[in-house]
């Protein structure tokens, strides 16, 4: 008997009563399962008591890149599980095969590329004639890009409320020091040229310049400061600011450049694509202490509904792309999820400012960023910009 068979005659649980319904007028039992179990889009995978698979619909293989003949004996556990997962989902099984059925389980399945896709489960089991478990069957949907989505839309909302948050702050700090400056240059006035309180009030009036600056950046954060707008050819910028580039990334750091984004116009400022072009490409220098490779690229990219949705939530149409790559040390996923906000950094004389004014520079113009980072492989800044005529 083939492992399929047994599984159709394995006595299943009472909510089976209407496929037996269904099977008396159906010829033959296994034949309508799997022509249910081969066209369904969930992924359904059957393992025995041991944990191998006996049953891998066309949905698993369609998902996996594996096909069931590969698949059929193999245990669960060394094929399509990250290994850091395995021990959860060792414990979900368990449960099942103690008999403690349905239960829900969120896991990642390892695609033949190698690609991780998350996916949604809902597990039952078959209990035999011996009263024990024989099988345990997962019913699973793949969430990996509804995930992300809601990933994105919360990196959003977060985003905005911080954002409303730091501007609000700046604001108001700003007329305090407005005031600040305002008595103390009055005071200064009044002093006489020998007095020595003068250089106290000059120490004053300089940490006012270092509080207007911080000020400044948070404005530009919370888009509350916009810069003059203008159409720009992108790759000129480009070019034009790679002299200074190169002096900021050093003699170890191959600059690449591969600027194709012609005629690539976009509505901005100026002074602030630069400041973009600085923040990101001085924090790349950051992560290559020991040299690397800086590689800047733009391109003229066109965003359907189905990929501006997968950039989180972004309007679709003409975009002009500028990216940036370095081979440096790259961020894991905690850090990579708090990059953008103002004052978050990871180093010991950082202002986490960086990138908060970037993400707000490009926000303001209507753009958007993305981020992928690896660790010990490196990172890779995407800015998209709308595309002008
Ligand atoms: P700062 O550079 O002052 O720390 P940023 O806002 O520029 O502030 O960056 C925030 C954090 O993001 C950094 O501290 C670092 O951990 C991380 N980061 C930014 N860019 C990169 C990069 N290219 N490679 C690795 N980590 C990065
Ligand atoms: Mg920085």
């Amino acid at each position: 008997m083939t492992r399929r068979d047994n599984l159709a005659d394995a006595q299943s649980a009472p909510s089976a009563d209407s496929v037996r319904r269904a099977e008396r007028h159906l010829p033959s039992g296994s034949d309508f399962i799997s022509a249910v179990l081969d066209t369904v889009g969930a992924l359904i995978v059957v393992l025995d008591r041991e944990g191998r698979i006996v049953l891998f619909n066309q949905a698993c293989a369609k998902a996996t890149g594996y096909t069931y003949a590969e698949m059929e004996g193999q245990p669960f556990w060394e094929v399509l599980l990250l290994p850091d997962e395995v021990p959860a989902v060792k414990s979900v099984f368990a449960e099942l095969a103690a008999g403690n059925f349905p239960n829900k389980h969120v896991n990642h399945w390892l695609t033949r590329e190698g690609e991780a896709r998350l996916i949604s489960w809902s597990n039952t089991a078959l209990v035999g004639r011996n009263r024990e478990v024989e099988f345990v069957i997962g019913t699973g949907i793949d969430i990996t890009e509804h995930a992300s989505l809601e990933r994105q839309l919360q990196q959003a909302q977060k985003m905005e409320a911080v954002g409303r948050l730091a501007g609000g702050v700046a604001h108001d700090f700003g007329s305090v020091l407005t005031a600040i400056n305002g008595y103390v240059e009055r005071a200064s006035r009044r002093l006489d040229e020998d007095d020595p309180a003068r250089s106290d009030l000059q120490g004053v009036l300089r940490a006012c310049d270092r509080g207007s600056d911080l000020i400044r950046r948070l404005l530009v954060f919370s888009r509350r400061r916009e810069g003059k707008p203008e159409a720009l050819d992108l790759d000129a910028l480009v070019a034009e600011t790679s002299g200074m580039l190169r002096r900021v990334i050093g003699d170890d750091i191959r600059l690449v450049m591969d600027l194709q984004a012609e005629p690539g116009r976009v509505i901005a400022d100026r002074s602030q694509m630069e400041q973009v072009l600085l923040n990101l490409a001085v924090n790349s220098r950051e992560a290559m202490p020991e040299g690397g490779e800086l590689r800047i690229r733009t391109r003229e990219v066109t965003l359907d509904d189905s990929q501006a949705r997968i950039h989180g939530n972004v309007e679709p149409g003409d975009y002009v792309m500028l990216q940036i790559t370095d081979t440096g040390t790259g961020m894991d996923a905690e850090t990579l999820s708090h990059v953008f906000e103002p004052f978050f950094t990871t180093k010991e004389d950082g202002t986490g400012l960086g990138l908060s004014t970037v993400y707000g520079i490009v926000k303001g113009f209507g753009g958007h960023i993305l981020v992928e980072s690896e660790e010990e492989r490196g990172t890779d800044f995407q800015v998209y910009l709308p595309a002008t005529s």
